[in-house]
């Protein structure tokens, strides 16, 4: 039964939509998307959250400036989303929009709940408000006179009376739960961070705006709805069913395991977050991870700023695959990372052209051209020469203590250099090509190994790169020893038992396997 296994709750932030989707949110959803195949692959039982952010002002504007209604804005928006997440193979379980009735009822129950806890109250307010971040800022936040993210803006005095949450009740209770609980927020320099902020003083939150008719009106005061981040969070459990359904997948999922997240929001998810639900009387997610940004040659993905490339251009070129890959491999996680055409290309040439292809298309083409493509007797086979020196059990052991981490480039690093050069290593000095003249027996040996060395790594890169990895599995007939299905980081140790002979099975054209990453010639300098 299912109930046995544990479960594992992931999200996503939820994007404006406003725009298409960029690079930066990519990045996210990949990471993410990563993070859930992986734990799929080991047992868990995943539920895994993405959607947009519709309640905002903005959507509002940007619907009226396109002549349409914003509900009609926001559904083509999110179809929009939601083919580019597929086209990327991201593998979410859901996809929540923040204007549907699901979630306008979780809000009204969750806003009543705190309300009649006593932490929501009235008052007159006057503050400097950005429009580009949705967010009233303080005098201390301000560079110049403005808000540091959008310089190019006047910040906007407003006036009115609103609902305030009492985070500032908060702020002991939230470092002690920091202290208690140190992975709470990820990776450890964001957790510093939010420490110290916390720890320097937390002010009241305004939580309604008076006037909107787009948005969720407040249950105990109608003129007022929902301002931005209040609703925006609870995005989070109002997928789950909190407030809308019998709450079965609220109980069931609920703690998230982890909110994946961009770096400049980790204040929003790792104080007024937790800090909400505490005053709901609600347990908090297990944890934050806070990735970093990717910059188009060092400059930010911004939205705003016009530098966005749109992540259809290189995927429409180079495949999901490729794509994926530059990112999880070029870009660590935690930290920021770049994005160039040229080092695009490099990549993809050596790492998946010559090195991950070149395996695939050589055993496939030996084992074709020299045996028909049935290497008759290699059940028999132990598949030890070409792993020579490579110790499987503790690789497989390592990895899954990287991947579990959101180390993904260490990951690919390791099963780059540990798992594919030592299998084309092999290739190299055992010259299957020659030894076919004087010893058929031997090169049978030769590519059974190399077959093997194929579905070893078809398993360690099906978090990554899973439409590759199963091309790879179904290049033989690994299926009939263990099914795809059901592989883990394990399996690549012991090659299966009771296993029949390994026959090609991968589509050929005239007698020959499609080639995966044709190479591609380097951009011209401009
Ligand atoms: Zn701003």
């Amino acid at each position: 039964m299912s109930s046995d296994r544990p479960k594992f709750y992931i999200t996503t932030a939820i994007d404006y939509p406003n725009s298409r989707p960029h690079i930066g949110t990519a990045f996210e959803k990949i990471g993410a998307d990563a993070q859930a195949r992986f734990r799929r692959m080991h047992g868990y039982d995943v539920h895994f959250l993405m959607g947009n952010d519709e309640n905002t002002i903005k959507v509002d504007q940007r619907a009226t400036e396109l002549g349409l209604g914003p509900k009609a804005y926001v559904d083509d928006m999110a179809l929009q989303f939601r083919q580019v997440w597929s086209d990327l193979n991201v593998s979410n379980d859901d996809f929540i929009q923040t204007s549907e009735p699901r979630h306008h009822d979780g809000c009204r129950k969750f806003i009543q709940a705190v309300y009649d806890a006593g932490y929501i109250f009235k008052k007159a307010y006057t503050g400097l408000y950005c429009n580009g971040c949705e967010a009233f800022k303080t005098e201390k936040e301000l560079e110049n006179g403005r808000c540091p993210n959008h310089q190019g803006q006047e910040l906007k005095r407003i006036e009115e009376e609103n609902y305030f949450f009492r985070l500032s009740a908060f702020g002991d209770r939230l470092l002690a739960h920091y202290r208690d609980n140190p992975d709470f927020i990820q990776p450890e320099s964001r957790r510093n961070e939010v420490y110290n902020l916390v720890e320097s003083g937390l002010q009241d939150v305004s939580i309604t705006r008076k006037g909107f008719s787009w948005g969720i009106p407040v249950p105990f005061d109608p003129e007022q709805t929902i301002y931005v981040w209040f609703d925006a969070l609870l995005n989070y459990i109002t997928a789950l069913g909190y407030g809308s359904d019998d709450e079965t997948r609220f109980e069931k999922y609920w703690p998230a395991d982890v909110h994946v997240i961009g770096k400049d929001i980790t204040r929003f998810h790792c104080a007024l977050w937790p800090a909400m639900l505490m005053a709901a009387g609600l347990p908090l997610p297990k944890s934050v991870y806070a990735h970093g940004f990717v910059y188009n040659k060092g400059q930010k993905m911004s939205k705003s700023a016009g530098t966005a490339i749109d992540p259809m251009t290189v995927y429409r070129t180079y495949g999901a695959d490729p794509f994926r890959y530059y990112f999880l491999k070029e870009c660590v996680f935690g930290g920021d990372g770049n994005f160039s055409e040229e080092r695009f290309v490099e990549l993809y040439n050596s790492d998946l052209a010559n090195n991950l292809g070149n395996l695939y298309s050589r055993t496939l083409s030996m084992c074709v051209r020299y045996f028909g493509g049935n290497l008759e007797g290699s059940a028999a086979i132990d598949p030890v020469d070409w792993r020579e020196g490579l110790d499987l059990d503790a690789l497989a052991a390592e990895l899954e203590g990287l991947v579990g981490t959101f180390e993904f480039s260490q990951a690919l690093v390791t099963i780059w250099s540990r798992v594919l050069d030592t299998a084309n290593r092999y290739v190299q000095n055992t010259e299957p090509f020659k030894l076919i003249k004087t010893d058929p027996d031997a090169t049978k040996v030769v590519l059974a190994n190399m077959a093997d060395a194929l579905r070893v790594v078809a398993i360690l890169i099906k978090p990554f790169l899973p439409a590759t990895a199963e091309i790879f599995y179904r290049a033989f007939n690994f299926e009939d020893a263990e099914p795809w299905s059901t592989v883990r980081y394990p399996s690549i140790a012991r090659p299966p038992m009771n296993r029949p002979d390994w026959t090609v099975t991968a589509p050929l054209a005239d007698g020959k396997p499609f080639p995966l990453f044709p190479k591609i010639q380097p951009p011209k300098e401009s």
